[in-house]
């Protein structure tokens, strides 16, 4: 692949676009890493795998910009043009949706998704998953990780077709270990069905955001 002095300039604009709106944002890894590294890394990984599309390119250093910050697919479109936009939409979620429903609407966009969104969507899930089994987020269990884990393989599941490498990658990940407390698991247990497993990892995020508003609820100073 070879870009043109035109194509750098149009890459590094979206990078500095994304930098000022990632700005004060980090990751949730115990460097607590600026944000804007996660979509700098999904572009990364696409070039890897032998992606040179421009706008795939640009989408996915911005994919998070909408669903994150707030920013308009209007701004996108008007600063990147429409195919940019588009495809950066294609891979943001509903914010008014819950985690869990937010989680499912993801795997069920695949059957519409475009080719540009699909490969941005499974390198987004390769980086996400190489962060967690390297720096898991404090605080998390071991079924949250694994949970976590077989989500993105039906994530794996749903978008497979668009790109070889990364799919193969994913694999690995999903067929190997993790550690955890020292010891390591499997990244996803051969027990019970995926199907099981899912279920039960959308159980846990709910009964999480239960605690949660429960504890902001107990927060509230009572006269
Ligand atoms: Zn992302």
């Amino acid at each position: 692949m070879s870009f043109t002095d035109a194509d750098m300039f149009h890459l590094l604009t979206a990078v500095s676009f994304a930098v000022e709106k990632h700005d004060g944002t980090h990751r949730k890894n115990s460097q607590a890493a600026p944000y804007v590294t996660h979509p700098i890394a999904v572009a990364k990984e696409l070039l890897l795998a032998g992606v040179d599309d421009l706008d795939v390119l640009r989408a996915a250093i911005l994919h998070d910009v909408v669903e994150d910050t707030g920013t308009s697919l209007a701004e996108l479109a008007a600063e990147f043009g429409e195919v940019t936009a588009r495809l950066v939409s294609e891979v943001s979620d509903d914010c008014t949706q819950t985690q869990v429903q937010r989680k499912k609407a993801q795997i069920e966009h695949a059957a519409t998704a475009s080719r540009g969104a699909a490969q941005i969507k499974l390198a987004d899930t390769l980086n996400n998953v190489e962060s967690l089994v390297s720096d898991a987020p404090r605080g998390w269990s071991l079924a949250k990780i694994q949970g976590y884990m077989v989500w993105k393989a039906a994530l794996l599941d749903a978008y497979s077709g668009a790109n070889e490498t990364l799919e193969n990658r994913l694999q690995t990940i999903f067929d190997g270990l993790i550690s955890f407390g020292g010891t390591q698991y499997p990244a996803i247990p051969s027990e019970p069905s995926r199907a099981e497993q899912l279920d039960a990892y959308y159980k846990l995020l709910e009964s999480e955001a239960v605690a949660k508003s429960d504890a902001a609820l107990v927060s509230v100073p009572v006269d």
